[in-house]
């Protein structure tokens, strides 16, 4: 039988200060007491994975209309500056995808850079895979002052097909399953696929940048939920990675993006 195959598709570019994303990046000290903030480029990607005869698309990215759409302070903490040259139709598109050919969709979290453009599936048949608690976490986020404010309600409180994910391990088809990866939020999912090539493992904002995997460095408190969380989360891909010999793909990492492969099987 052959196995799986995993498209990265680019969704465009995210300006942020690294300090969110690898904690105690540029801080102060007694020899430098007040060092630069770095603004890096960050890539926001969503995947497509065919497996058991379906097509399924792995997040759907953030709108184009970001800078419009995404509250100001947000916008200004993560810059989508080139949002509006890209849509989701358009980005498939340029991998020979349509809309269309979408069987299922799988939202590893509902974070706005990520659920975008999931009203493409509002009112269809199309199941939206979740974990359970993510999707309680993101409607307590969005409607109450708790939670994290990087939950947008007009994202996600629409007719959708939820499939609700439970287990620790959820397989969609053979050689195609997700992880439960609680860290960055409490319901985030990431995926291992077997494709021909090997196996893939998406981390996803597990790891946002190589080093948060390799090393170890938490992400900012800013964006982590729980670090205990985040941190046997971490051990478990590791161990992943031990037994499959995987290629890791990272959540937001342009380097790893730009330099490793993106297609597999
Ligand atoms: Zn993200």
């Amino acid at each position: 039988m052959s196995g799986a195959s995993v498209t990265l598709v680019d969704r465009g570019r995210v300006r942020a200060d690294m300090a969110y994303v690898v904690d105690g990046y540029s801080m102060g000290s007694a020899a430098e007491p007040n060092p630069d903030h770095e603004m890096s480029d960050f890539v926001v990607w969503c995947g497509v994975v065919e497996a058991g005869g379906r097509t399924y698309l792995f997040d759907t990215g953030p709108p184009s209309d970001a800078a419009d759409y995404w509250p100001d302070p947000l916008y200004a903490a993560f810059e989508a500056y080139d949002a509006a040259d890209h849509s989701l139709e358009s980005d498939l598109d340029a991998h020979g995808y349509a809309l269309d050919d979408i069987d299922a969709v799988v939202m590893s979290h509902l974070h706005l850079d990520h659920a975008g453009e999931l009203d493409a599936f509002e009112g269809t048949d199309t199941p939206v895979y979740a974990h359970a608690e993510e999707l309680e976490y993101a409607f307590r986020s969005a409607k109450t002052d708790e939670g994290s404010i990087a939950y947008l309600a007009s994202d996600f409180d629409g007719q959708y097909n939820w499939q609700l994910v439970h287990e620790e391990t959820h397989t969609l088809a053979p050689g195609f399953e997700l992880l439960h990866l609680p860290g960055h939020t409490p319901g985030l999912l990431g995926a291992r696929a077997d494709t021909d090539d090997g196996t893939v493992l998406v981390a996803g904002d597990e790891a946002y940048v190589q080093s948060n995997y390799d090393e170890g460095v938490p992400l900012g408190p800013g964006l982590m939920w729980s670090e205990p969380a985040w941190r046997r989360s971490r051990r478990r891909l590791k161990e992943l990675e031990r037994r499959t010999d995987a290629d890791v793909v990272f959540g937001h990492d342009l380097d790893d993006f730009q330099s490793g492969p993106t297609s597999w099987g």
